[in-house]
C-alpha cells in the first residue's frame, strides 16, 4: 500500500525561538532521497538566530525549573499521548525526509514516543540523599538541580527518536533546550517541537534551529555563557570537535557517537535464531544505525550455513520507496551516502573480499541493494570503519577467545551481539566485550527504560533508563550540623 507522499497538514517549516515560528532570511531545501525531489524548504538559521534561541531558553529557564516535577511530567505525558495519536504523521515525515522503510519508521516513532512516557514518569523520581558523615560531625544532604540551558544536536538516521531521547530527559529535569536537528532531516524535529508546544510546553522551553552552518552556529551557541550542557548524537569526529569546544567553558557534555558493532555466532549457536537476529541487527534502518551489526564473526563450523541462510533472507527483502508500506528496505538518506557505501564495497573487493550483491536496487533514488561480503579478513577496512548501510562482511574464526579479541580490537565500544550455544555462554562472552551494550540472542536492545550508550570512542554518558535524566542535573551537597 502506498501512503500519501505529501507532508502532513500543518508540518512546521520555520525555526522555533521563544514560542515564535519564523521563516528567517535564508531557506534550506529538504530532499526526499527516494525520489530526489524537494519536499520542503525550511528556515535556515544563522549564528544570530542561534544566540536568540539561547536567549529565549535562558529567559524561560527559571519558571520552567520552578515547576513541580509532576507539572513537567504531565506536559511530557500529554506529548506522549499526542504523538501516539498522530503517530502516522510522524512516520510519514521520517520516511519522506530520511528514506527508510515504513516499518522501520513506525518502529522509530513508537520508540521516540516512549521517551516522553518514560521521562514523564522519571520527572517525579529524582532522588536526593540524607545521611550521617562517617566521622559523625555532620549530615550529608545531596540534592539535584536542573543544570540550565541544554544544547541538543541530533543526527539524520533517527530524526524523531534522537530528538525525544534528549528533549524528554532535559525537560523532565527542568532544563530548557535549543535543539539543532541534522540538516537533511529537520522536518521531523520541527513536528516533535510542535507536539510539545501543543502539549503545553511554555514558550522558550523548546527552541529549534535548523541550519546549513552547523559549525559556526554550534560554536557560537557553545561559547555562550548561558549554555550549561551539550548533548550530542552523531559521528565520533564531530563529537571530538564539540568536546574541545565544551572544554573551553568547562561545560558538561553527553556524547552518543559512532559504533562498529561485532555480531558473534559462536560454536553450537542456533543458526536460524542467529539469522533472524542478524536481519534485525543489520537491516533495521537499512543498516544506517549506530547500533547496526557492522561485522560478523562466525565459527568455522557454521559459516557456510549461516552465510547462505542470511543471504537468502536478505535476498527476499523488498526494496523501494518507504512510502509504499510493503517495502522492507528504503533509500539511504542521500545519493552521497549511497555512493560512500558503494565506495566501501569497491575497497572491500580490492582487499580480497568476495562481494555478493543479493538483489537489485531501483535505479532512481538513493537505493542500494543488500550485500554480503564473504571471506573478509579481520583488520580490513570493512571491519574497522562504520559502514552505515546494508553491507554484511563475514569473518570466519575457530576459537572463541580469538573472536572476543577481534570483537574488542576497535576504538569503538557501543554495542555487540552474541549468539552462543546457551545463555551461559552468551553472558560469559558478553561480559568480556568492551561495549556499553550487549545483545544476547537478540537483534535489538534499544529501550527507553534502559541505559543507552557506549564505551571507548563511542561516547560519554548514557541516555534513557534511570541514568538519562542525570545528564541534565547538577548534584549539590549540603554539609550541615544537624
Ligand atoms: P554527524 O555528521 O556527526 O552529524 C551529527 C550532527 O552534528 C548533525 O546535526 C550535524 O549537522 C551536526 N554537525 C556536523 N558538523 C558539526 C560541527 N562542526 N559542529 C556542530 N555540529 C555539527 O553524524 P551523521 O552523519 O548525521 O550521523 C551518523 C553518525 O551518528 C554515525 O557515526 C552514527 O553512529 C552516529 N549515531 C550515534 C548514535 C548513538 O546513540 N551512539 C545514534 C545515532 C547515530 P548537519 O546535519 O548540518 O551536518
Amino acid at each position: 500500500m502506498t501512503t500519501a507522499s505529501t507532508l502532513p497538514t500543518g508540518t512546521p517549516t520555520g525555526m522555533l525561538i521563544g514560542g515564535e515560528w519564523s521563516s528567517g532570511s535564508e531557506q534550506l531545501d529538504v530532499v526526499d532521497p527516494a525520489t530526489l525531489s524537494v519536499l520542503a524548504s525550511v528556515a535556515d538559521a544563522g549564528v544570530a538566530d542561534g544566540r536568540d534561541a539561547v536567549g529565549a531558553a535562558a529567559d524561560a529557564f527559571p519558571a520552567w525549573a520552578a515547576l513541580s516535577g509532576r507539572e513537567r511530567g504531565e506536559i511530557l505525558r500529554s506529548a506522549y499521548e499526542l504523538m501516539t495519536a498522530e503517530l502516522e504523521d510522524c512516520v510519514r515525515l521520517i520516511v519522506l525526509e530520511n528514506g527508510k522503510a515504513w516499518s522501520d519508521a513506525m518502529g522509530e516513532a513508537r520508540y521516540a514516543a516512549e521517551f516522553f512516557r518514560w521521562f514523564s514518569e522519571e520527572a517525579v523520581r529524582i532522588e536526593g540523599g540524607f545521611r550521617e558523615a562517617p566521622g559523625g560531625d555532620k549530615t550529608i544532604i545531596t540534592d539535584h538541580r536542573p543544570v540550565g540551558v541544554a544544547y541538543l544536536i541530533t543526527p539524520w538516521n533517527f530524526p524523531a527518536a534522537m530528538a525525544t531521547r534528549k528533549l524528554a530527559p532535559a525537560m523532565a529535569a527542568g532544563c530548557t533546550t535549543v535543539l539543532k536537528p541534522a540538516e537533511q532531516t529537520p522536518l521531523t524535529a520541527l513536528w516533535v517541537a510542535h507536539v510539545l508546544e501543543r502539549a503545553g510546553a511554555p514558550a522558550g522551553v523548546v527552541n529549534v534551529v535548523n541550519t546549513s552552518q552547523p559549525g559556526p552556529v554550534s560554536e557560537a551557541i557553545l561559547a555562550d555563557p548561558r549554555v550549561a550542557t551539550l548533548s550530542f548524537t552523531g559521528s565520533t569526529p564531530v563529537g571530538k570537535i564539540l568536546l574541545s569546544q565544551t572544554a573551553q567553558r568547562v561545560v558538561t557534555s553527553s556524547m552518543e557517537l559512532g559504533g562498529n558493532a561485532p555480531f558473534l555466532v559462536l560454536e553450537g549457536a542456533d543458526v536460524d535464531a542467529a539469522v533472524e537476529g542478524a536481519m534485525v541487527a543489520k537491516m533495521r534502518n537499512g543498516g544506517a544505525a549506530c547500533t547496526a551489526a557492522n561485522r560478523f564473526y562466525v565459527h568455522a563450523s557454521l559459516v557456510e550455513d549461516f552465510s547462505s541462510r542470511f543471504r537468502q533472507a536478505l535476498a527476499a527483502m523488498k526494496i523501494g520507496p518507504g512510502i509504499d508500506t510493503g517495502n522492507e528496505l528504503g533509500a539511504m538518506v542521500s545519493v552521497d551516502e549511497r555512493d560512500k557505501i558503494a565506495g566501501l564495497l569497491a575497497t572491500a573487493e580490492d582487499e580480497g573480499g568476495r562481494i555478493d550483491a543479493v538483489s537489485d536496487a531501483p535505479g532512481d533514488g538513493a537505493f542500494i541493494a543488500p550485500h554480503v561480503v564473504h571471506g573478509v579478513q579481520h583488520g580490513s577496512t570493512l571491519t574497522r570503519i562504520e559502514v552505515f548501510g546494508p553491507v554484511a562482511p563475514i569473518v570466519t574464526f575457530e576459537d572463541t577467545d580469538d573472536a572476543i579479541r577481534m570483537a574488542n580490537d576497535t576504538e569503538f565500544g557501543l554495542i555487540s551481539y552474541v549468539y552462543g550455544a546457551d545463555k551461559g555462554v552468551g553472558i560469559t562472552v558478553g561480559r568480556q566485550l568492551q561495549t556499553g551494550m550487549v545483545a544476547i540472542d537478540r537483534g535489538v536492545v534499544s529501550d527507553a527504560a534502559a541505559p543507552f550508550g557506549g564505551m571507548k570512542e563511542s561516547g560519554l554518558g548514557r541516555e534513557g533508563g534511570f541514568h538519562g535524566i542525570h545528564e541534565f542535573l547538577e548534584t549539590q551537597y549540603l554539609g550541615i550540623t544537624w
